[in-house]
């Protein structure tokens, strides 16, 4: 049997809990994401939405669907993604992170909240694949964020997608929630160009001061989040990350859903 094929580290925008049914680019997008890829043994995946002071990892071994929002339409408070969880591999993300002096805890009963299963529903429809969910810790900044992914780059040889699922723009306060289809205003464009900018130079070291360089950074991330599941793929990506991109739409004004890959 060959050895597993070197899988890239994914970052996804999960938009709005909507989107795991919708038809919209970004859902069609997702739709058509898992079959491009090389199928793989586990998936971690670093959630906006799994948030913690130091990383954690989840390590049921059938980890809950976790319907963690209000307001919306009463079918997708019915949606269960029954994947299974895989406590070895929790444990030894765990053990990754401690030796990369990161410290980490193993949480057996976390679930899989809404920024694990939204993209995964539309990117693996069948739920066979093992899900490990991972936090973000929304006091430390980029560079934490990178470490944390670096630590999991060796598990790309091993048949593990590393995904962070977030947002690329992420005003919850400044959506057009009337106007799925409004264009995108030009606060947010200024800032997704510059993000995309950074990105295809590999200027890294301006990537990571995003909060200090960025036009617009705090308007687009009042809290980070939403964006820091981007530096984990990054991070998991390695020593000079080769960036993709793989999708760029957004809805309700400036919910920006724009995806890449890190090879
Ligand atoms: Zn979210």
């Amino acid at each position: 049997m060959d050895a597993p094929t070197r899988l890239p580290a994914l970052f996804v925008s999960h938009g709005s809990p909507l989107l795991a049914v919708e038809d919209s680019p970004a859902g069609r997008f997702l739709d058509g994401l898992g079959d491009a890829l090389p199928r793989p043994r586990a998936i971690v995946v670093a959630s906006a939405h799994y948030a913690s002071a130091r990383a954690a990892v989840g390590a049921h071994p059938r980890p809950a669907t976790v319907h963690d929002f209000n307001g919306f339409p009463a079918p997708l408070y019915d949606i269960v993604y029954p994947a299974p969880g895989d406590p070895d591999l929790a444990a030894d993300i765990a053990a990754r992170l401690e030796d990369a002096g990161l410290g980490a805890s193993l949480q057996p009963a976390r679930g899989l909240d809404h920024g694990v299963w939204v993209p995964l529903r539309r990117m693996y429809t069948q739920a066979d694949i093992p899900v490990v969910p991972l936090s973000v810790l929304p006091d430390a900044d980029a560079a934490t964020h990178i470490a944390i992914g670096r630590a999991l780059t060796p598990l790309r040889d091993e048949g593990v997608l590393v995904v962070g699922s977030g947002g690329f723009v992420h005003n919850l306060g400044d959506l057009d929630w009337a106007h799925r289809d409004a264009p995108l205003p030009a606060w947010a464009l200024a800032f997704s160009d510059w993000m995309h900018a950074a990105i295809a130079a590999r200027d890294w070291a301006a990537l990571v001061d995003w909060q200090q360089q960025a036009p617009n950074a705090r308007h687009s991330h009042p809290t980070v989040e939403h964006l820091m599941p981007l530096f984990v793929a990054l991070g998991a990506a390695g020593e000079a990350p080769e960036p993709r991109v793989l999708h760029r739409s957004h809805q309700l004004g400036s919910l920006a859903l724009d995806a890449f890959a890190f090879d």
